[in-house]
C-alpha cells in the first residue's frame, strides 16, 4: 500500500522539462520520438549537464545558480566579475564559468 504514495513522488515528463529548463547547468541535447503503448508519437527533450562547464561531480556545486544553492552554499557563494552570483572553486576569484571560459581561450590561441 505503501508504494502507491512513492509513485505520486515521480514528476511528470511535462514538470520535469519545465524544471530543467530553468536550470543553468543543463543543456538540451536534442530529441527522441518516443512510441506510446497506445500508438501515439511524442518528442521528448533529451537533457545533459553542461560537460564545457562541469568535468567533475564536485563541480556542481559551483555552477549552481542562487535559487537553487542550499542555505549553507549561499553562504560561501561571492558575486564573480561576471555578474554570477557562484560559490567560487578553491583557490579561484572567479565562478568556474569564467574559469573555463579563460582556459578555453589559451587553449583555442594554441
Ligand atoms: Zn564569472
Amino acid at each position: 500500500m505503501g508504494s502507491m504514495k512513492s509513485v505520486r513522488t515521480i514528476p511528470s515528463p511535462h514538470s520535469l522539462s519545465s524544471l530543467l529548463c530553468k536550470n543553468t547547468q543543463i543543456v538540451s541535447v536534442g530529441s527522441e520520438v518516443v512510441e506510446s503503448m497506445v500508438g501515439t508519437k511524442a518528442k521528448h527533450l533529451l537533457y545533459d549537464i553542461d560537460r564545457n562547464i562541469i568535468q567533475k561531480q564536485e563541480e556542481l556545486i559551483f555552477s549552481r545558480s542562487p535559487t537553487i544553492m542550499t542555505p549553507k552554499e549561499k553562504k560561501i557563494s561571492k558575486k564573480c566579475v561576471c555578474g554570477k552570483q557562484r560559490v567560487f572553486p578553491p583557490k579561484s576569484n572567479v565562478c568556474i564559468h569564467c574559469l573555463r571560459s579563460v582556459n578555453k581561450g589559451q587553449s583555442q590561441q594554441l
